[in-house]
């Protein structure tokens, strides 16, 4: 898909704050630091379109972008981090289990989880939470080049089993260093939100 605008529009603290219209969107979710701003910069090719950080639970909002004046890029918070106080983890759960049980312009759901580790508890929680809401999903396994391909290969599989991905559900390796998958995970938004 080729970007002629990239922009970003609003950061919803909630559900009723999300942006009102038709426009189709694709969401992205997964642990804080496993690359979600990474992608996100890399997708669109700029550097600084959404802030990469190594302070992992910074972003507590959900961040619209949207491209092309036609769809939205929708960043979800990052969950995970041990450090959040159990009641601010609640709120972040409820606005974005909101978002996917409720959010009639979700077209599909990049779930972001590091090609390097077991997905977590978290990540269970969250796959569970799109097949219940029969939202589709692309698994993204993220920073590809911190592995050899045959190790990356690996986890791949044990990734898949972890989740319990059904063998048809899509599964990217990504790296945001070299670009790797960037074309796959793009070919797959495309379908998204022009059917
Ligand atoms: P977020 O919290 O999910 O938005 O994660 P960030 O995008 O801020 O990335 C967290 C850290 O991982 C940063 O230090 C990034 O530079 C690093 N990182 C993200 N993606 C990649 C990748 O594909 N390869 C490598 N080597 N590092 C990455």
């Amino acid at each position: 898909m080729k970007i002629t605008s990239a922009e970003f529009v609003t950061s919803a603290t909630g559900l009723d704050k999300c942006p009102a219209g038709s426009r189709p969107e694709v969401a992205l979710a997964g642990r804080s630091n496993v690359g979600k701003s990474s992608l996100l910069n890399n997708l669109v090719s700029r550097r600084r379109l959404a802030r990469t950080s190594n302070t992992p639970g910074r972003t507590q909002l959900i961040n619209f972008f949207s491209i092309n004046d036609m769809f939205y890029l929708v960043d979800l918070p990052g969950y995970g981090f041990a450090k959040v106080p159990v009641r601010v983890k609640a709120r972040w759960g409820k606005m974005i289990e909101d978002y996917l049980a409720r959010r009639e312009q979700l077209r599909g759901l990049i779930l972001l989880v590091d090609v390097r580790h077991k997905p977590t508890a978290d990540d269970q929680q969250m796959y569970h939470w799109l097949s219940t809401y029969h939202i589709p999903t692309l698994v993204v396994a993220t920073k590809a080049d911190k592995l050899s391909r045959g190790r990356a290969i690996q986890n791949l599989a044990m990734i898949r089993k972890n989740l319990q991905l059904p063998a048809s559900a899509p599964l990217i390796l990504f790296s945001a260093v070299t670009g790797q998958g960037k074309e796959e995970i793009w070919a797959v938004i495309q379908n998204w939100v022009e059917n």
